[in-house]
């Protein structure tokens, strides 16, 4: 049987003691199954000899590209350029510190096979230290409320495609983060499975615990995606909502107003002159956008929400 190209995506940012092994177990779950792979390292701007550790593997690995940063850039940018190179019909992704278990691959691959076009991975029994995790699950819960998603491990490294996602996907910033967001908002055919989890090995996080830049994208991910394509509609609704806080506020005001000591009765003027000023200016900005929606939502912007097309031979011509 003919299996199509498997492109396995690794974004590397010092993490030179984890290369060797991750290659020689990620050749070996391909040579188990019997097919064909190519491997993808993207060394994203290492200083601690990723680089020179990875051309030494490439003559033992005649499927390892390897590509380099001239400086860090971040995952997001490093993924990019993977699934800019990449050939194969499938796309995985897997972190280079060994913490997703190369041996879990044929269980994404067995889950794109049943027809879905991303999977994500999700680490059940997670070996990062409590704190990491009880942030995790802080921002997975934001995002399941906010977007309604169903994936539940958002941040998880693995992760697979089909070639149609991936070469679709346009990651900036730290947006990796929110890739299942991002897919699903789309449209596409989303699956999450259970992967193995596994202690860093060597080196440490590149991240730090504390990731507000992440609360920033999922502020700006939620503004895009439910204002692309009524956003007068949008920001009027949410300008109601601060003018019922503001009418609520008035009242307590009135009820409580001789009651209140000087500071109260400033906080209380304050919080109204915000919440009117809020609700006075959202509608505007949705009419702004509104404006520019009318010029990108073009003839090539419908295109793109077209999943599937039938054309039928058997027209006649009139
Ligand atoms: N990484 C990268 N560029 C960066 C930061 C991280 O390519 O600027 C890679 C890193 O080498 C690893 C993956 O992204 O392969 C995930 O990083 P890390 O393990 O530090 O994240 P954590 O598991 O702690 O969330
Ligand atoms: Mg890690």
């Amino acid at each position: 049987m003919d299996y199509p190209l498997v492109s396995i995506i690794v974004p590397a940012f010092n993490e030179n003691e984890s290369l060797e092994e991750l290659c020689s177990r990620i050749k070996s779950v391909f040579d188990e199954l019997n097919r064909p792979f190519e491997l993808i390292i993207v060394d994203d701007g290492s200083t601690d000899g990723s680089f020179e550790k990875l051309e030494s593997l490439a003559s033992n690995y005649p499927n390892l590209t390897v590509l380099r940063h001239y400086k860090n850039h971040g995952k997001s940018l490093a993924l990019m350029q993977g699934f800019d190179e990449a050939k194969g019909e499938f796309a995985i992704t897997i972190d280079a510190d060994l913490q997703d278990p190369p041996e879990e691959i044929p269980k994404l691959l067995q889950e794109l096979e049943k027809g879905y076009e991303f999977v994500n991975g999700r680490r059940l029994d997670r070996k990062d230290e409590f704190k990491k995790r009880f942030i995790s699950k802080v921002f997975n819960l934001i995002i399941s409320l906010i977007f309604n998603l169903k994936i539940k491990d958002v941040n998880c490294g693995y992760k697979a495609f089909t070639k149609k996602v991936y070469k679709w996907l346009d990651l900036r910033g730290d947006l990796h983060r929110l890739i299942p967001v991002i897919i699903n908002h789309k449209g596409f055919k989303c699956s999450e499975v259970e992967v193995n989890h596994q202690k860093r090995k060597f080196g440490k996080s590149k991240y730090k615990l504390i990731r507000y830049r992440g609360l920033l994208d999922i502020i700006a991910l939620s503004t895009a995606t439910t204002t692309q394509i009524r956003p007068f509609h949008f920001f009027c609704e949410v300008a109601f909502f601060f003018f019922v806080l503001a009418c609520i506020t008035l009242v307590f005001f009135i009820t409580l107003g001789e009651g209140l000591s000087v500071v109260s009765k400033i906080l209380f003027c304050f919080s109204l002159a915000w919440l009117m000023g809020i609700s006075t200016f959202l509608p505007f900005w949705g009419y702004f956008l509104e404006i520019n929606a009318s010029y990108h939502q073009g003839r090539e912007w419908r295109k793109n929400l077209i999943e599937k097309k039938i054309d039928s031979d058997l027209k006649t011509d009139h």
